[in-house]
């Protein structure tokens, strides 16, 4: 895709708002790890935390809702959303696009509310540029032989595929400590507590 990289958001001065204004939470973590299994017992606890819905090139796994996990787009509805800035984030991921429709998200931090964007690395880091206030957590995998059993244990995804989400694992779980905490997801009751933790103690 030919497009130029992100601008730097018009939205900064959100940061520097009033007391009334949410946070922004970044979780992220190799694909497979359990991040949305996570995020999904995280809002039955606490429903009034928001998850940004992102917009997606790839095709829906069975049982995925448009709208509701993610914005199935093509590719160039995706380069229009680019274009015009109407991603707060976006980035490449085993072939498809994933980006973060920006006015939503902007919406809710400045009505008060906790919006957690569920985002693979590179998008993170554009995040860290551009709302730097912003609390990074990790998600790790026990060990590496455990996450390719989970991915493969999904069998949503096909061998090519696989091996691509494996690959960007390993680049990603070497990004960890750039984070401002790291989550073991091994047990999960554990791995939730200490999200918890993370999110209500920073
Ligand atoms: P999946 O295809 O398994 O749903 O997602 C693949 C990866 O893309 C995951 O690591 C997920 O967190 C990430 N992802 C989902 N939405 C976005 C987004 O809006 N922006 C970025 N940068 N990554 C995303």
């Amino acid at each position: 895709m030919t497009v130029s990289s992100p601008t730097p958001l018009d939205t900064l001065t959100v940061e520097a708002g009033t007391p009334r204004l949410g946070r922004l939470i970044v979780f992220t973590g190799p694909s497979g790890v359990g991040k949305g299994t996570l995020l999904r017992s995280l809002r039955q606890r606490y429903p009034a935390i928001k998850l940004s819905v992102s917009a997606t090139t790839r095709s829906p796994r069975p049982g995925e809702i448009d709208g509701k996990d993610y914005f199935f787009v093509s590719r160039d509805e995706f380069q229009t959303m680019v274009e015009q800035g109407d991603l707060l984030e976006w980035a490449e991921f085993a072939g498809n696009f994933y980006g973060t429709p920006k006015t939503p998200v902007i919406k809710e931090i400045e009505a008060g509310q906790w919006v957690i964007l569920e985002i693979e690395l590179e998008g993170a880091r554009q995040v860290r540029e551009t709302f730097p206030n912003a609390l990074q957590l990790f998600v790790l995998p026990p060990s590496i032989e455990e996450l390719e059993n989970r991915i493969r244990q999904r069998g949503t995804d096909a061998d090519a595929a696989i091996e691509r989400r494996l690959q960007r694992a390993l680049v990603e779980i070497d990004a960890a400590a750039e984070f401002d905490e790291q989550i073991v997801n091994d047990d999960f009751e554990v791995a939730l507590q200490q999200l918890e933790k993370a999110i209500f103690s920073n």
